[in-house]
């Protein structure tokens, strides 16, 4: 690819290089000619994250932004005008079921605080659509598998937003370590955390969240525990500290460090905050070789090395590949590297379920996923 793009520099002039430049996408693979299916995905909930999808996806080649799902007449308003969504293809949470009979809409992206992912994808499911739901799927166990069964009645898919799945440098590490190229894997430390802003917002109320960082930020280093060992925890152990209880309270945690024990005899110790800023590192660490990444999780880019070297996959735009991914998925049934399922989704709700109990009763705690 490297050397074609040379060649063809070197015969041609400075008109062909805008050329050649307007075909590369911006997450930095050349943008294919695309004649096949697009998923036409209405986003539900226009909060600072749907906001970040809707961008992206303005540069999807399998995935498009045709329909809004808002309370909000006025961000309805907004955002119709600045995305080109028509009328029609726009719902409030009251009238949202009659998408049903919206021929031009294909698939819900579910994008609202925690607790309400449950109802919402039941009925995107109950109206014929595909459901995308963001991390975490649901607040417990009993709802994510809910959401499966209502999905499966439905005959829809129900995917996850887990955007990391695909991820170029992530992907390379998961091959070299599924290749054997690390060797045996012995250790997994997953480090994942911010410092939350506004006490009154929904990530801090319980009923909402489903729990405090575990649910929002910890959950990165569950699921990258998962698919950096290759394994699922079969014992987890579990410490708390908070410092400030008067805006983390009962029900939300500021700081949990867990540990995993893998079948294999590999383990992981791993940090859930919402007190620290900027804290985004995996390091992976087998008997022949090693991955660190730095950050690991964020937006990106992300950044990292193993023994052998830097890692030069390209950056992406994680929201573009993933919507693009999830035409594929949902078209042709595509089977990506890591699973972005329901199933996928319920593994990790039982194994935070697992961390809160072993936080709170100091055992270790047995988990089956
Ligand atoms: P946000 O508060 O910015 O937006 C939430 C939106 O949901 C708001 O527009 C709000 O009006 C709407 N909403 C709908 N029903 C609501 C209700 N009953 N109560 C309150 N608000 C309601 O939150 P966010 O940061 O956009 O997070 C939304 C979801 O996206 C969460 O599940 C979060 O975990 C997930 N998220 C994922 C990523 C990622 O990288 N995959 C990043 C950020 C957030």
């Amino acid at each position: 690819m490297k050397n074609s793009r040379r060649d063809f520099l070197q015969k041609v002039g400075a008109s062909a290089l805008a050329l050649q430049l307007a075909s590369i996408t911006s997450w930095g693979a050349k943008r294919e000619t695309y004649d096949g299916p697009v998923l036409r995905v209405a986003i539900l909930g226009l909060g600072n994250y749907a906001a970040r999808v809707a961008d992206a996806m303005q540069s999807c080649t399998k995935a498009k932004l045709v329909g809004l799902v808002s309370g909000s007449p006025d961000k309805l308003t907004k955002w119709s005008a600045k995305y080109n969504i028509p009328a029609k293809n726009c719902y409030n949470y009251q009238n949202f079921d009659d998408i049903r009979n919206n021929k031009d809409i294909d698939a819900v992206y579910v994008i609202t605080p925690n607790s309400t992912h449950h109802d919402f994808i039941l009925r995107t499911a109950r109206a014929g659509k595909h459901a995308i739901s963001e991390k975490p799927m649901a607040i417990n166990v009993k709802q994510a598998e809910e959401m499966i069964a209502g999905c499966k009645q439905a005959g829809v898919k129900l995917l996850v937003g887990y955007r990391m799945h695909f991820e170029p440098k992530t992907l390379e590490v998961v091959r070299m370590r599924k290749e054997g190229e690390f060797g045996k894997i012995m250790f997994f430390q997953g480090l994942c955390g911010f410092r939350i802003g506004d006490p009154k917002q929904w990530r801090l109320k319980p009923e909402m969240a489903g729990g405090g960082s575990m649910m929002d930020i910890g959950i990165y280093a569950v699921n990258g525990a998962r698919y950096m060992t290759g394994e699922e925890p079969i014992w987890v152990t579990a410490q708390e500290t908070k410092t400030d209880p008067v805006k983390f309270k009962e029900g939300v945690d500021e700081t949990i460090q867990f540990q995993f024990g893998f079948p294999s005899g590999a383990t992981a110790s791993c940090l859930s905050t919402y007190n620290m800023n900027g804290l985004d590192k995996f390091f992976l660490n087998g008997e022949r070789g090693f991955a660190e990444m730095q950050p690991s999780t964020n937006y990106g880019p992300i950044m990292g090395r193993t023994n052998q070297g830097e890692l030069t996959q390209p950056a992406t735009i994680h929201q573009a590949v993933q919507m693009d991914e999830f035409a594929d998925i949902i078209f042709h049934d595509k089977q990506p590297p890591i699973p972005v399922d329901g199933y996928e989704a319920v593994k990790d709700l039982k194994i935070i379920a697992a961390v809160y109990e072993a936080a709170r009763t100091g055992k270790k705690v047995s988990v089956t996923v």
